[in-house]
């Protein structure tokens, strides 16, 4: 008996929590959690962040929702704000990670279209990747484990090894409309391309007449010490898909893109009900005015730096529990030395929040505005997990 009326998709924690406090959650039954999985980089300011609250509740008191039917004033001034600090010249909102590369994937394909290319549709893309969970973007993902059972694979997606710029080229044929790529894979590990990559995936796509596409779900919106991760690379993309970390914790998305990219998206050939709503729009902006605040992101590398020097530490002194410390800024992995579960479980029994990903790694993702005394705590309490991990392997050995 299953004991509830929901889907079994999710193989969930048994904690349930009532409220948070920046990097805080607070169960149903008093108990605090250090949030470093942050809603798997979501809550990009923490919980309760005061502005974001304010924010929400001032348009929740005026307007909820009206369709994109109408002018959404908030929407043209994120969509304004984003383009003035990206490369980008025109905005798609969308309620989801998934729902903002499928609008990617949309775009490059009827750029093609209308430049004389019908037969230009295919997407290049990368092992281990992760785009969401729709049909086409478990295409693009490629891994078997969410493809199976869901009928015909959406054509057009030619998968090479993660970071092999030499198999994505060759990968490219009459057929090929776009490159699609994290800069840093989440889900597949905490897996950062290296910025000769991405620079050589720019070339190619110059040299084929090939849109980049970026997927900054999660490594975006100041996630890596930079607004965006491909600014590290000096080059960038036609298109980008974005979302996660740009609602702090309220449902959105948005695809960004070139003048030029979105040619061909026209009145009436794309759309969304909820995508681009006033109370998302709303928070949206609130999480810009603090990202962008002067000096926000030179204190996300700095306490970046903090952890990370802590984490190294921590994997120097326990090298049988933690192999490797990986990723950019705050987003970090540890590539583990034992199951990754094993090591999540003895940190939730510190009362540390964390994320399992690909590659036996776990994700730390800790709001960006955390506190360096939470990162102090999260340390001691990785240590003492580690600690504990290394003393049952000595036992066990003995
Ligand atoms: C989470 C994620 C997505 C999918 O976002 P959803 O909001 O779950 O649809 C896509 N790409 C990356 C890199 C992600 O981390």
């Amino acid at each position: 008996m299953s004991g509830s009326a929901l889907y079994e998709t999710f193989a969930r924690i048994p904690l349930a929590f009532d409220h948070g406090e920046g990097a805080w959650l607070v169960t149903d039954t008093g108990e605090r959690y250090l949030d470093f999985a942050a809603g798997i980089a979501v809550n990009s300011l923490g919980h309760g962040h005061p502005h974001l609250v304010a924010a929400l509740a001032e348009q929740a008191g005026k307007l909820w929702h009206v369709s994109n039917l109408y002018e959404i004033p908030g929407q043209r001034r994120l969509g304004e704000r984003l383009a003035a600090a990206t490369f980008a010249d025109k905005v798609f909102f969308t309620n989801s990670g998934a729902e903002a590369l499928e609008c990617a994937i949309k775009t490059a394909r009827r750029y093609q279209y209308v430049n004389g290319h019908p037969e230009r549709y295919r997407i290049v893309t990368f092992e281990g990747a992760f785009h969401g969970r729709t049909l086409a973007t478990i295409a693009a993902g490629g891994q078997q484990k969410y493809l199976e059972g869901f009928g015909p694979k959406v054509e057009g997606f030619d998968q090479v090894p993660f970071g092999d710029v030499d198999a994505a080229e060759r990968a490219i044929t009459p057929e090929t409309a776009a490159i699609l790529v994290e800069p840093v894979q989440g889900e597949g590990g905490i897996r950062p391309l290296s910025v000769q990559a991405l620079k050589r995936l720019r070339q190619l796509c110059d040299k084929h007449g090939l849109l980049l596409i970026l997927d900054e779900v999660q490594c975006g919106v100041g996630r890596t010490g930079r607004l965006f991760a491909y600014e590290w690379a000096g080059v960038s993309p036609d298109l980008m898909a974005i979302a996660k970390g740009i609602g702090g914790g309220f449902p959105m998305g948005a695809c960004l893109a070139t003048d030029a990219a979105a040619e061909g998206m026209t009145a009436g050939v794309h759309g969304t009900t909820f995508g681009g709503n006033p109370l998302a729009m709303a928070v949206g902006n609130a999480v810009l005015d603090v990202v962008l605040e002067e000096g926000f992101l030179d204190e996300v590398g700095r306490k970046a730096l903090l952890f990370k020097q802590g984490l190294a530490a921590i994997a120097d002194e326990f090298p049988q529990v933690i192999e490797e410390i990986r990723g950019a800024g705050l987003m970090l992995g540890l590539k583990c030395a034992m199951p990754n579960a094993k090591v999540n479980q003895a940190l939730r029994d510190q009362h540390l929040l964390a994320v399992p990903a690909g590659e036996n790694v776990i994700r730390l993702l800790p709001p960006l505005n955390v506190a360096d005394e939470d990162i102090g705590e999260a340390l001691r309490r990785i240590r003492a997990a580690a600690q504990g991990l290394a003393d049952a392997v000595a036992a066990a050995a003995k």
